[in-house]
């Protein structure tokens, strides 16, 4: 067994490998469970307990040499390779293309930065929710037509979870666990069961807000609303507030903004009628507050959220929403100069 362990001794120094793949056939070889250092080992276990101790040393020093040897040879292999990248100094620079910010991103950022300045923090919750935190927490009636498995995607073996049909859910995450007063955003993707066309997605993105303190009414909202929408699309921008309802707000609106085209005189944007719908909002139930724990006798609150989508359609006149999501690199490089 000692001539067997110096023979291979004898190999390490002539040991060469070209490439990565005559570097990984030596390990193979020598070092892998069916090489030849497993087989000395195997071997070994049938020593006569005088020589282990000789053998033994031997055999680890043969170990170690192999392993050193490689690991040069590998290292030798990554130099050489460093060496001929080097040297071609003929060839044309990697072509890193610089990508553009999504036009979702951009217009999330906007209303960020806007938001943020008047006060609001931005908050995130799960995209795969349950149904306390989408529907009951927000005041949707057991039979309303969102919990069924036509408008939302529910998990078919555990109907409690769904995926977020808008970003309430995150208002209500945050009721529960902050105490007023509370200002946020929540901007998130959200999940609807629609039939893809050019005016609706299965997933889009919303960005709601709310705003939870005492004394809070109706006319915060109003004013807030205003600095948003003059901000957005321009100082002389007016707002009209035309009644609706929804489960968590009541009262309710719909929030137009005067057309930024034509300024309210009629165009095809508009169409004619001067006035263009960008948002919903309104005061919030007291039963959502009080679902959350938060004291409806003591606060108050606004809410309302915009669809990420809709503003982007309305600031760079997209009107195909399937391009959002197509990854057509000549669409997304339209928006280079917006960044
Ligand atoms: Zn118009």
């Amino acid at each position: 067994m000692l001539e067997k362990i110096q023979a291979l001794f004898a190999q390490i120094e002539d040991l060469h490998a070209k490439n990565l793949e005559e570097l990984e056939a030596l390990r193979i070889k020598f070092l892998s469970k069916k090489g030849c250092l497993n087989d000395l080992m195997s071997e070994f276990r049938n020593v006569s307990s005088d020589q282990k101790r000789e053998i033994g040393m031997k055999l680890n020093d043969l170990k170690r040499k192999l392993q050193d040897k490689l690991n040069t040879l590998r290292q030798d292999l990554a130099v050489q390779e460093d060496e001929q990248d080097d040297l071609d100094l003929t060839r044309t620079p990697y072509p890193i293309a610089l990508g553009s910010r999504h036009p979702i991103s951009i217009v999330k950022q906007r209303l960020v930065d806007i938001f943020s300045r008047m006060g609001f923090t931005m908050a995130d919750g799960p995209e795969v929710e349950d149904d306390w935190h989408v529907f009951s927490s927000m005041n949707f009636a057991d039979d309303h037509p969102a919990r069924d498995m036509q408008d939302t995607f529910f998990i078919e073996r555990q109907p409690d979870i769904l995926l977020r049909t808008h970003t309430s859910s995150v208002q209500s995450r945050i009721m529960q666990t902050q105490k007023p007063p509370i200002r946020v955003i929540c901007p998130g993707r959200v999940y609807r069961n629609e039939a893809i066309s050019s005016r609706a997605h299965c997933f889009f993105h919303q960005l709601e807000g709310l705003y939870i303190d005492e004394n809070v009414s109706f006319a915060d909202l109003k004013q807030v609303m205003l600095s948003f929408a003059r901000e957005l699309f321009g100082p002389d921008t007016q707002i009209r507030l035309r009644p609706s309802y929804f489960p968590f707000t009541e009262p309710s609106a719909e929030m137009d903004i005067s057309c930024f085209i034509c300024g309210g005189d009629g165009c095809s944007l508009c169409k004619k009628t001067g006035w263009v719908e960008i948002l919903g909002c309104g005061e919030v139930d007291p039963n959502v507050l009080e679902n959350c724990g938060i004291d409806s006798t003591r606060y108050k609150g606004y809410a309302f959220g915009l669809g990420l989508e809709r503003i982007a359609n309305l600031l760079y006149r997209v009107s195909d929403l399937r391009l959002f999501s197509e990854n057509n690199v000549k669409f997304l490089e339209e928006f280079t100069a917006a960044n």
